[in-house]
């Protein structure tokens, strides 16, 4: 790809840079990963040039046989990988998947229950800035209050909140699932909610897809009607989204993604899920969301004790949300953020739950490990890490020690780098 870029110096400078910043720094953001060489060959590629509206065997331009075979195939795997009875693979990313699961499902003005964006969920879950609080009524539930006992920590979804408001506000959908929740969640509960209401149940899985796929957290596909996910974070895909749903529904959700919200499918990006689904199928898969769940054990552990409070108590799944005030009540997420990333170390500052800073300044930190893992970091790095992180927040008026941590960093890097092969390739 480099030498095709010769044309266009700046571009091809850019690009150069950002390989440089994934390589040589900590990628702890819970929603990024490194796909595979393979991933990034099928994005690259010529199927880039098609048009393809419509679905294999119904499409609006011709020679779409090719395409319509990737499509296919993309398909099966989902289906396969998931053990769901249909799959729309074309969603742009997870938030056209959620958008176009409730234009199948909902009429303008329905009630929706989701959880609320400063206690874990996601825009698209009705927040106010997001188009989805425009054309459907959205009420919220959140996570229980957190405690000092250190066996009920609390912060969890609260299911008797859930059911509370289910059973007053009588919601045509109910949707699981969160962005920033450390916790297992599970479908079940919101299964049996939604059956006594007569609501439909969405869950929008977009951060656990690949631990789900890898079997180190329970299916939630079973309990649902509609599944959402997003292609690019755990499950170390290209950038996009799908969705899973029962039989019944298959034609009502493929009308809503197209013609309904999106005009032609990027195929590129469906070969490359395709090309993800199946190697989230090789048993290989299974040892990496298994060790993804054990790094963030490890990460939480090590940030614990250098004082640091988890939200929720802990994680059970990629990520850790840290609460920063008992380290440091004046450190701020977004002044944590600068600083770690002047010493190489990316994360995203986030709300915890009942935050008292607004969602621009917040006092959490969001660390995930997908994107460490596959390069193939354990736990013994996670301890590193966390002693590099506290380091950098501790001495963030201190420029040199600052220098010395990324130094540091740049190190660890260098014994992990996400794409050997290419770096092999080049040197040949
Ligand atoms: N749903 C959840 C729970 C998410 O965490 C995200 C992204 O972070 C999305 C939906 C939206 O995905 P995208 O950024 O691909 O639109």
């Amino acid at each position: 790809f480099d030498t095709w870029l010769a044309g266009d110096p700046e571009v091809r400078k850019l690009l150069r840079e950002e390989a440089v910043r994934q390589r040589t720094c900590l990628q702890l953001i819970a929603s990024e990963n490194f796909t595979s060489p393979a991933v990034l060959a099928a994005t690259g590629s010529v199927l880039t040039n098609k048009y393809a509206e419509g679905y294999p065997g119904r499409r609006y331009y011709g020679g779409n046989q090719v395409i319509d075979e990737v499509e296919d195939l993309a398909r099966r795997r989902a289906t396969e990988l998931f053990g769901a009875e249909h799959a729309n693979v074309q969603p742009h990313s997870g938030a056209s998947a959620n958008l176009a699961v409730y234009q199948a499902l909902l009429e303008p003005g329905d009630t929706v229950l989701a959880m609320r964006l400063d206690q874990g969920g996601h825009l698209t879950h009705g927040a106010p800035a997001s188009i989805t609080s425009k054309i459907w009524r959205f009420v919220a539930y959140g996570v229980t209050p957190a405690s000092a006992d250190p066996a009920r920590p609390g912060e969890v979804i609260d299911l008797e909140q859930v059911a509370e408001l289910a059973r007053r506000e009588r919601p045509r959908l109910i949707v699981a699932g969160a962005t920033a929740y450390p916790r297992v969640l599970d479908a079940q509960p919101f299964r049996e909610i939604a059956d006594e209401v007569g609501a439909l149940l969405m869950v929008d899985l977009a951060h656990p897809a690949g631990l789900v796929a890898g079997k180190a957290h329970p299916s939630p596909v079973p309990f649902a009607d509609v599944v959402t996910f997003t292609t690019h974070k755990t499950l170390r895909g290209p950038r996009g989204g799908a969705i899973l749903c029962r039989e019944d529904l298959a034609k009502r959700i493929d009308q809503a993604v197209f013609p309904g919200l999106q005009g032609g499918p990027l195929e590129h990006v469906v070969a490359a899920k395709a090309v993800a689904f199946g190697e989230a199928l090789q048993p290989s898969f299974q040892a990496y969301a298994a060790a993804v769940v054990a790094n963030a054990r490890a990460l939480a552990e090590a940030l614990a004790a250098e004082g640091f409070r988890l939200v929720s108590g802990g994680t059970d799944n990629h990520l850790v949300l840290v609460d920063l005030r008992p380290f440091d009540p004046e450190l701020t997420g977004k002044e944590a953020q600068e600083v770690l990333d002047r010493a190489g170390i990316t994360v995203n500052r986030n709300t915890i739950p009942d935050d008292p800073r607004s969602a621009f300044v917040t006092s959490g930190l969001r660390l995930g490990t997908a994107a460490e893992t596959t390069a193939g970091m354990g736990p013994s790095e996670m301890a590193r890490i966390a002693g590099l992180l506290v380091r950098a927040l501790r001495c963030r008026h201190e420029d040199a020690e600052v220098a010395r941590v990324r130094a540091e960093v740049a190190e660890l890097c260098a014994s992990f780098p996400p794409y050997p092969e290419l770096e092999r390739a080049q040197e040949a």
